[in-house]
C-alpha cells in the first residue's frame, strides 16, 4: 500500500513537473514567435529603406541631363547651384551626403550635409574600400538596375545606394566612351530615423545596440555590415511570461500540495502498519489526493488562453478541454469523436495531409497555422502545436488563438499598399501589380494600357469648401473610376489629385479613346457636397505597353509626359504619348530653371507703349509690357513665359518686379501721366496682391492716382464675389482698374456693371476688322456708348493704321494705343516722347 502511494505520488508530481516544463516551453515559443514576427518587421523595414534609396539613386543616374552634366563634363552650376543635384537630397530626403565616382575612381563630385565640398575623397570619407561596390554599380546599371549596401560610419548604420549614370536612353545625349561615373547616395540612420522606421511597421525603440551584451539580447538583429559588428535592437513584446506570470504559480502550488498531501498519507499509512492492520482510510486518501489533482491539471489547463485537444490514430479528436468552447464557440459535445480536419483546415490543405507529409518524431514538438469557422460564423485563426502521444498513433497539442495578430498583420500589410483616404491601392501595390502584368509579357494585339489621370480644377474645391470637402470628392471621384474598370484592372492614387489606371483586355486605339471618354463623362457630372454642386474635370495621359516601353519607370513617365500635354491642350481631354513629347518636356523643364536665373540674374526688360487721348493725340500714359533678354535665345516675348511662370508661381514675383520697376520708372514722368501694368489673374486670385500692391507704392513713393491695373475678365470667373472684395481694396489704395482685352469674353457687360472698373480696353481683335468690316464698326461704337454710359475711360487697342485712328475719332473713342501711335519701348525713349509731346 505505502509502496503504490508513493508510486502515484511520485507520478502525479512528474505529471506537475512535465505540465511546467510544457507551460514553460509554450511560453518561450510564444516569447520566440513573437520575436521572430518582429525580426521579419524589421528586416522589411529595411529593406525598404534601402530599395527606396536605390530607386531614388536611379531616378537621377539614369537620366540624361545628368549624364552631360555630371559625366561627359562637370557642370556644377547645373548640379548645385540650379538644384538638379543639390542641397535639396538633405533638405528633403535627409540623404546625408552623395557623391560621384569618376572613371578614374576619382570624387569628381560631392555634397555633404547639403554642402560642396571641393576636395572630399568618396571612399576615405566613407571609411571604405568602393571598388567593388563602383563594379557592382557599373554592372548593375547595364541591367537598368542599382546596388546598395550597409557599411558602419563611426559606428552607425549607413546605407549606400550606387548607380552608373546613363544616358537615360535620351536620344540627344552623346555617350561617351570608357567606365561610366557612378553617383553614390548616403543615408546614415540617425536615431531618431532608426526609431520612426521601426514605428512605421508597429517595432517599438528599434535602435542601436548600446555595448556587445546589448547586442546578443534578445530580440536583435545583425546588420550585414563588412569587419564591423552593428547590431539593432528593439523592444520585445513578450506573450510567453504573462502566460507563465499567469499560470505558474497556480502550478508550483499544486505541487506543493501533492508533496504535503503525501507526507501526509505516508504517516498515516506509517501508523496503521503499525497497527498491523491495512487501513481503508489510507486508500481514501491516496483516491483524494488523485482526484485532487487531477481538478488542478485541469485547472491548469482551463487557465492557459490555449485550447488542448488529442486525436488518436484516426485524426479523430478524443479530448478537447473547457476552454475550446470559450475560445471556439462550439460545444465539445459537438467535435468530441470528429475527425480534426472537419474543424481546422491549413494552408497545406489538411490537418492530415500535413501530418503525412511531417510525421513529427515522437517527442518533438511542430507548429502549424490552422484556419476554422468558429460558432459565430467568423473565420478565427490558431496556432497549433503538436507531438505524438508516446505509445500511440495520436497527437496532443495545444491550439492558440492568433486571429488577432494575423488580422493586425494583413492590417499592416494593407496599409502599406493603400492610400488610407480613399483605400485605393497606393504607389507601391500599383507597381508590384505592373511589374506583374507586364511580367505577362503584353503584345501589340493585347497591350497593357496605362492611364496617368489627373484632377482639374480640384484645387479651387480644397480651397473653397475646405479639405473635408475636398476629401469626400477625391472618394467620389475614385469611387467612378474604379466603376469605369473592369476586375483585374487597378485604379491607384498616388497621392494629391493623381490616379494611375492600369488596364487590359482593350485593344484597339478606339476603345482606349471610348473609355477614356467614360471616365471624363463620369467625372464631370456633378459632385453634391452639402448643399453645393462641385463640378470638377480631368486630364488623362495614356501610355501603352509594350508599344511605348516594357518597364515599369518608363510607361509610368511616358503617361505623365501625356497627360502634361493633355493639359496643356487644354484640359478635360487625353493625349496618347507620343516619342516627341519628351523633349518637349525637357524643353519647358529647362526654360523653367533659366526663368529663375532671369529674375535673380536681372535679365527681364520692361518696355513702355504709349496711350494716346484720340482727339488732341497727345499722350495720356503708357502701358508696361514685360521682355525676357535669355542669354542664349535672345529676347522672348511674354507670350512665351507669362504662361510659364503662372504655371509654376513665379508670376508672383515677376510681377512684382515689374510694378516696381514700372512705380520707379514713372516717378520721373509729369505727373499728368500714368502707367499701367498687367496683373495676372492667378495672382489675382492669391489674394496678396492687394498688398503686395500696397507694399510697392509705399517702397517706392508713387502716387496711386498714377498707377493703373489692367485686369481680364477670368479674373472675375471664377470667384466673383472674392474678386470684388479684392477689387474694392485696391481701389480703396487709390489705384485705376481696367478692363483688358474686353470683347473677348462672353458675359463681360454684366461685368462692367458690377464692378469698380475706371476704364476697359478694346481687344485689338476688332480693330484689325475695322476697316472691312461695318460690324466691327458697329461693335466698337457700341462699347464707346457703354463706357460713356458707365462714365469709363475706353481705349481702343492695336491701331495701326491712320484710317482706323480717324474712325475711332468718328465714334468718339477716347484713347488709343497701337503700332501706329507708338511701339513699346524703352524706358529712355519713351521720357523722350514724353518730352515732345505737344
Ligand atoms: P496685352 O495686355 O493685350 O498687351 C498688349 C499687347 O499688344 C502687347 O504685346 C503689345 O506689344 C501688342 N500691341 C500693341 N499695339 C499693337 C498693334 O498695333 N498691333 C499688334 N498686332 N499688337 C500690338 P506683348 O508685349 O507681346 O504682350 C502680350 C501679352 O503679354 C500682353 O497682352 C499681356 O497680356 C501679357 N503681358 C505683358 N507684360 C506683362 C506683365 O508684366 N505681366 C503680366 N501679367 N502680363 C504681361
Ligand atoms: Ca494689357
Ligand atoms: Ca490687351
Amino acid at each position: 500500500m505505502r509502496r503504490s502511494l508513493l508510486w502515484i505520488s511520485a507520478l502525479l508530481l512528474a505529471l506537475f513537473v512535465a505540465a511546467s516544463i510544457a507551460l514553460i516551453t509554450i511560453a518561450r515559443s510564444q516569447n520566440r514567435a513573437a520575436n521572430e514576427q518582429s525580426l521579419f518587421y524589421v528586416k522589411k523595414a529595411l529593406d525598404n529603406r534601402s530599395k527606396r534609396l536605390q530607386a531614388s539613386v536611379m531616378d537621377y543616374a539614369f537620366w540624361g541631363e545628368a549624364y552631360r552634366n555630371l559625366h561627359a563634363k562637370l557642370d556644377l552650376d547645373w548640379a548645385y547651384a540650379r538644384q538638379n543635384l543639390g542641397p535639396t537630397l538633405f533638405d528633403d530626403q535627409g540623404y546625408e551626403a552623395l557623391f560621384v565616382v569618376d572613371a578614374h575612381g576619382g570624387t569628381s563630385y560631392a555634397v555633404i550635409d547639403g554642402k560642396l565640398q571641393r576636395s572630399v575623397d568618396a571612399g576615405q570619407w566613407l571609411q571604405q574600400d568602393l571598388s567593388s561596390l563602383l563594379a557592382a554599380a557599373r554592372e548593375s546599371a547595364e541591367l537598368g538596375e542599382s546596388v546598395s549596401r550597409y557599411l558602419s560610419l563611426d559606428g552607425r548604420p549607413t546605407l549606400v545606394a550606387a548607380a552608373a549614370l546613363t544616358t537615360g536612353g535620351d536620344p540627344e545625349v552623346a555617350e561617351v566612351p570608357g567606365p561610366a561615373s557612378v553617383l553614390l547616395f548616403v543615408d546614415t540612420l540617425s536615431d531618431g530615423e532608426l526609431q520612426a522606421l521601426g514605428d512605421d511597421y508597429g517595432i517599438h525603440g528599434l535602435r542601436l545596440a548600446r555595448d556587445a551584451a546589448d547586442a546578443q539580447a534578445q530580440p536583435n538583429l545583425a546588420l550585414p555590415v563588412q569587419d564591423v559588428a552593428l547590431h539593432l535592437r528593439w523592444e520585445a513584446t513578450e506573450p510567453g511570461h504573462y502566460l507563465l506570470s499567469l499560470v505558474l504559480p497556480l502550478l508550483v502550488s499544486a505541487g506543493l500540495m501533492i508533496v504535503g498531501l503525501t507526507v501526509f498519507a505516508l504517516r498515516r499509512s506509517l501508523v496503521a502498519a503499525r497497527a498491523m492492520e491495512l487501513n481503508y482510510a489510507s486508500l481514501q486518501a491516496g483516491r483524494a489526493a488523485l482526484a485532487d489533482s487531477e481538478e488542478r491539471f485541469r485547472q491548469v489547463a482551463e487557465a492557459a488562453s490555449d485550447w488542448i485537444w488529442e486525436i488518436d490514430g484516426e485524426h479523430r479528436l478524443t479530448y478537447l478541454s473547457e476552454r475550446f468552447e470559450e475560445v471556439s464557440g462550439h460545444s465539445r459535445e459537438a467535435w468530441l469523436g470528429r475527425p480534426i480536419d472537419e474543424l481546422l483546415t491549413s494552408a497545406a490543405g489538411s490537418v492530415s495531409a500535413w501530418l503525412d507529409g511531417h510525421t513529427p518524431r515522437p517527442g518533438s514538438r511542430s507548429v502549424l497555422q490552422c484556419e476554422y469557422v468558429a460558432g459565430d460564423g467568423l473565420e478565427r485563426a490558431c496556432s497549433l502545436s503538436l507531438r505524438r502521444i508516446s505509445g500511440s498513433a495520436g497527437y496532443r497539442g495545444t491550439a492558440a488563438d492568433i486571429t488577432e495578430e494575423i488580422q493586425a498583420r494583413a492590417r499592416i500589410e494593407h496599409l502599406s499598399q493603400h492610400d488610407a483616404l480613399t483605400g485605393l491601392p497606393n504607389r507601391r501595390r500599383m507597381q508590384e501589380f505592373l511589374d506583374g502584368k507586364l511580367q505577362a509579357s503584353p503584345t501589340r494585339d493585347h497591350p497593357l494600357v496605362m492611364l496617368s489621370v489627373d484632377l482639374d480644377r480640384f484645387k479651387p474645391v480644397n480651397d473653397a469648401l475646405g479639405h473635408a470637402a475636398g476629401d469626400r470628392v477625391l472618394n467620389e471621384v475614385s469611387a467612378r473610376l474604379r466603376q469605369c474598370l473592369r476586375e483585374g484592372d487597378l485604379v491607384a492614387r498616388l497621392g494629391g489629385d493623381e490616379f494611375t489606371l492600369i488596364v487590359t483586355g482593350i485593344s484597339s486605339q478606339y476603345e482606349v479613346e471610348r473609355l477614356c471618354r467614360r471616365l471624363l463623362a463620369r467625372i464631370q457630372q456633378p459632385f453634391m457636397i452639402d448643399d453645393n454642386e462641385v463640378f470638377i474635370g480631368a486630364s488623362i495621359g495614356i501610355a501603352l505597353a509594350p508599344a511605348d516601353g516594357t518597364q515599369a519607370e518608363e510607361l509610368l513617365r511616358y503617361a505623365d509626359i501625356a497627360l502634361y500635354e493633355a493639359k496643356e491642350a487644354g484640359r478635360d481631354t487625353w493625349r496618347f504619348y507620343a516619342s516627341g513629347m519628351n523633349e518637349r518636356v525637357v524643353e519647358r523643364r529647362l526654360l523653367e530653371q533659366d526663368l529663375r536665373h532671369a529674375l535673380r540674374d536681372g535679365e527681364l526688360r520692361l518696355e513702355f507703349q504709349p496711350r494716346y487721348r484720340v482727339d488732341g493725340q497727345r499722350i495720356a500714359g503708357a502701358e508696361a509690357l514685360v521682355r525676357w533678354q535669355h542669354p542664349q535665345r535672345g529676347r522672348l516675348a511674354p507670350d512665351v513665359f507669362i504662361p510659364l511662370a503662372e504655371e509654376t508661381g513665379l508670376i508672383v514675383p515677376l510681377s512684382d518686379w515689374v510694378l516696381r520697376t514700372a512705380c520707379l520708372e514713372a516717378r520721373s514722368w509729369p505727373s499728368t501721366a500714368f502707367v499701367s501694368v498687367n496683373l495676372s489673374p492667378i495672382e489675382f486670385k492669391r489674394g496678396e496682391v492687394v498688398e503686395r500692391v500696397r507694399a510697392v507704392l509705399e517702397e517706392t513713393g508713387f502716387p496711386p492716382g498714377q498707377l493703373e491695373l489692367e485686369l481680364t475678365e477670368s479674373v472675375m470667373l471664377d470667384d466673383a464675389e472674392g474678386a470684388l472684395q479684392t477689387m474694392l481694396q485696391l481701389k480703396a489704395l487709390g489705384v485705376r482698374l481696367s478692363m483688358d482685352d474686353f470683347g473677348t469674353g462672353y458675359s463681360s457687360l454684366s461685368y462692367l456693371r458690377a464692378f469698380p472698373f475706371d476704364g476697359l480696353k478694346i481687344d485689338r481683335s476688332f480693330m484689325s476688322d475695322l476697316s472691312d468690316s461695318e460690324d466691327s464698326l458697329a461693335i466698337i461704337q457700341a462699347i464707346v456708348g457703354l463706357g460713356k454710359a458707365l462714365t469709363l475711360t475706353v481705349t481702343a487697342e492695336g491701331v495701326e493704321t491712320a484710317d482706323q485712328l480717324s474712325l475711332l475719332l468718328q465714334v468718339e473713342c477716347e484713347e488709343a494705343q497701337g503700332f501706329y501711335l507708338g511701339r513699346p519701348m524703352v524706358a529712355e525713349a519713351f521720357r523722350e516722347a514724353l518730352r515732345s509731346n505737344p
